[in-house]
């Protein structure tokens, strides 16, 4: 693209890619002064690497960045800063045992001398957060403040070294709605002032009322450039996911549900989610589908018990259901798989068939003795159902199994011990697709056959559409939508989750 007097940044045809596997496909990438670019994609089609390229902590394999009337085959951190392009992370990088006004001017302290002269940048905190009208004491240690504070600082800081072109990368995946708010205010103070800004978000809501035009990627090309005002939100869904991709649940979505064996009311954890309610029926598998910070995770985790101090009321088989821990959840037969399964979920230097068995012992025992034979025969049967790939070795340890193997073994730990109901937290997360596509199978069929009732929490909309006959969708804490069978589409449970 020519630049032209108000262009501040162009790249062009940038590509990259990590151990032999291309991520960006010849990308460009426009920005003017006073501009906000919003950059949408599903996770992995490339935004961040694509603005850590322009931040300069990549390096592109090929493609060129106009800047500042040069041009650049790459650019690196000192290249980047001297231009003025200036990267807020999604993980704060700042400091948070010095105050508000240190953090402001770390790396550009106020003196020629070498000295630092505290009154100067008290001075200089002071003007930067009252020019941008952010209203935080730079004496407070930033440690001390909220997140939503913490990134106005980082702000403040990018500001007062005189950034030019500010990156947000997933700036309110974390933020309150009035931080949120206070973040647009700032945003639209710095567009007053000719600050351009790339702006990354999973949020549709947002696009049209912070940014100016919309760029969306997907697998690492550009699918849409379109002015942000205009763009509407099946068009911005679609460009997002494509349409190749399957868009409708699966055949039998739906056609398998019993009688309630959970019902939901007003469920709430303070801070994190609220007034949710929902039922889950024997035979079906229930999604709670929302985007990381959702509350859906911490939705099933009380159902296991994780967080008593919830308040509402929760029924399992019409009888009030109040676990104080995961032991009264596991008696009354739940079972349960959490999102970190090498740390929480499995017993990694143990056994495989040591790790199926743990929730059974009681039942395996007698005198007091488990028996490895009944622990054994107990692995190999369900290795055989499952298509647990091992050496068939009930001696093998977890630890040297797949992402995907490791998670069949702790699913079929909950099948032998006859749980009624599974809660799993993103059941395929780091799962290669051929694993997955089995546990989808498992999934469906257990639920089917024996009648239980499976409730997974998910960010990932493909798994709602392979496995779940009905979908809860929840977006910051509130339950949005539902759907069920054939209702389930791809782009309205985007949409309804970004919302
Ligand atoms: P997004 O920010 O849109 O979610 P990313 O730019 O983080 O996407 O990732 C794009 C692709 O590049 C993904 O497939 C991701 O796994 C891969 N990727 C990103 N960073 C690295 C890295 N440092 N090493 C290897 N692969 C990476
Ligand atoms: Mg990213």
């Amino acid at each position: 693209m020519p630049s032209t007097d108000s262009a501040l940044l162009t790249a062009s045809a940038i590509r990259k890619s990590f151990g032999g596997v291309e991520v960006l496909h010849g990308v460009d990438l426009h920005l003017a002064r006073g501009e906000v670019l919003a950059l949408l994609g599903e996770n992995g089609a490339g935004k961040s690497t694509l603005v850590k390229i322009l931040a300069g902590d990549y390096v592109a394999d090929s493609g060129t960045v106009h800047a500042g009337d040069k041009e650049f085959s790459a650019l690196d951190p000192i290249k980047s800063r001297a231009l003025g392009i200036r990267m807020i992370f999604q993980e704060l990088s700042d400091a948070p045992l010095l105050t508000v006004a240190e953090n402001i001017s770390m790396g550009t302290w106020a003196s020629k001398s070498g000295i630092v002269s505290w009154s100067k940048m008290q001075e200089r905190a002071k003007s930067a957060l009252a020019m941008l009208g952010i209203d935080i004491d730079p004496t407070r240690l930033v440690g001390t403040l909220r997140i939503g504070e913490r990134q106005l600082v980082e702000i403040a800081r990018a500001i007062s070294d005189n950034a030019k072109v500010l990156i947000l990368d997933e700036p309110t995946a974390a933020l309150s709605s009035a931080e949120t708010d206070k973040l647009f205010e700032v945003i639209n103070s710095l567009r007053d002032r000719g600050v351009g800004m790339i702006y990354i978000t999973h949020r549709l809501d947002e696009v049209g009322i912070i940014a100016d035009r919309v760029q969306v990627l997907r697998d690492g090309s550009q699918s849409l450039i379109a002015d942000a005002k205009k763009a509407s939100r099946v068009e911005l869904v679609t460009a997002m996911i494509g349409h190749e991709i399957a868009n409708v649940a699966h055949p039998e979505a739906g056609m398998h549900s019993g009688e309630t064996l959970l019902e939901v009311s007003n469920l709430s954890l303070s801070n994190v989610f609220s007034d949710i309610s929902f039922n889950l029926r024997a035979g079906e598998v229930l999604a709670l589908y929302g985007k990381v910070g959702s509350g859906a995770e911490e939705v099933g985790e009380t159902i296991f018990g994780l967080h008593p101090e919830r308040t509402g009321t929760v029924t399992l088989n019409k009888k009030a259901f109040a676990p104080k821990d995961p032991i009264d959840a596991i008696r009354a037969f739940i079972g349960f798989l959490p999102a970190d399964r090498q740390r929480l979920g499995a017993f990694m230097v143990r056994p495989v068939a040591e790790n199926l068995a743990v929730p059974s012992w009681p039942r395996y025992s007698s005198r007091g003795i488990i028996t490895k034979v009944k622990e054994n025969a107990a692995y190999m049967r369900w290795s055989e159902l499952l298509k647990i790939r091992s050496r068939n070795d009930p001696d093998q340890l977890i630890a040297t199994l797949s992402g995907g193997n490791q998670q069949k073994v702790l699913l079929s730990r909950w099948f032998e011990c006859d749980a009624k109901i599974l809660v799993l937290i993103e059941p395929t997360r780091g799962v290669d697709v051929g694993a997955r596509r089995d546990i989808y199978n498992t999934l469906r069929e257990s639920a089917k056959e024996n009648k239980i009732g499976i409730l997974i929490t998910t960010s990932d909309h493909e798994e709602v559409i392979q496995v779940a006959d009905r979908v809860v969708v929840m977006s910051r804490g509130k339950k949005v939508t539902e759907y069920e069978g054939k209702k389930i589409n791809n782009s309205d449970i985007i949409q309804a989750a970004s919302g």
